[in-house]
């Protein structure tokens, strides 16, 4: 239903639960968040159900990062939960996935995944595309969203942090809104460009089949085969 996302030098978790909020309006019925820093090991992430408060009072005092991901679900696979609640996690803590939309295809990817041995957490649709990201034997991590987003079917919106590559947030779009905002020395991902003009009015929306890569200082847009596209960034006029 609603992502936000960061990357640069802020205390990530209050500005993401901040942009939550402001996608509120679109109705959702759980929360979640994951956070990292190029200083910090591994991804740190919690998850509620209810609101976006209920998410802020379960978030632990020590919950730094620099960099993180964020949503607001709309369950359409598996009941209303906190697992069910996006972020979705490999095993191995190493994957993050945020999605808006359905994969159709998931419940025949989750039978040869579940052959193959992988344990599944949630009931989501999602929770595929975390296990497939995380079997990927691709050398970065841009090459293993392509590949996992090449056995897929159905629509998306998402973004993805990997421990592995701690200084990016990879996102994709086919079918379900992804906007990146463009500011100075840091970078913003939204579904809704409400969650990210209190930062920054330079926006990128991105096209069905791109993705994007965003790091702190910098930030690219390709097709999901990988041919880069041309992104100028547009001044959004807004009333707050
Ligand atoms: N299909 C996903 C789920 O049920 C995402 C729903 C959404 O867009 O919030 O978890």
């Amino acid at each position: 239903c609603g992502i936000v996302g960061y990357i640069g030098k802020r205390d990530v978790a209050p500005l993401l639960l901040e942009g939550l909020q402001r996608l509120e309006y679109r109705g959702y019925d759980s929360a979640g968040i994951v956070v990292t820093s190029p200083k910090t090991a591994g991804l740190k992430m919690v998850k509620a159900k209810g609101r976006v408060r209920d998410l802020e009072a379960k978030v632990p005092a020590r919950f730094k990062g620099t960099t993180g991901i964020a949503h607001t679900r709309w369950a359409t696979h598996g009941a209303p939960s906190d697992i069910n609640a996006h972020p979705h996690m490999s095993a191995d803590n190493k994957v993050a996935v945020v999605h808006n939309g359905i994969i159709d295809n998931a419940s025949e990817l989750r039978r040869k995944l579940e052959a193959d041995g992988v344990a599944f957490l949630s009931e989501t649709d999602t929770e595929v595309l975390t296990h497939l990201i995380a079997r990927s034997q691709a050398d970065t991590l841009e090459e293993k969203v392509r590949q996992a987003l090449r056995i897929v079917e159905g629509t998306y919106g998402i973004a993805v942090m990997h421990a592995d590559f701690t200084d990016r947030i990879v996102v994709a779009r086919n079918g379900s809104p992804v906007v990146l905002g463009i500011g100075e020395k840091e970078m913003f991902v939204a579904s809704d460009i409400a969650a990210l003009v209190t930062h920054t009015r330079q926006i990128v929306t991105l096209d069905d089949g791109e993705m994007a890569t965003l790091k702190a200082d910098d930030f690219r847009t390709y097709t999901t085969e990988g041919t880069r596209t041309t992104a100028e960034p547009t001044t959004v006029e807004w009333e707050a």
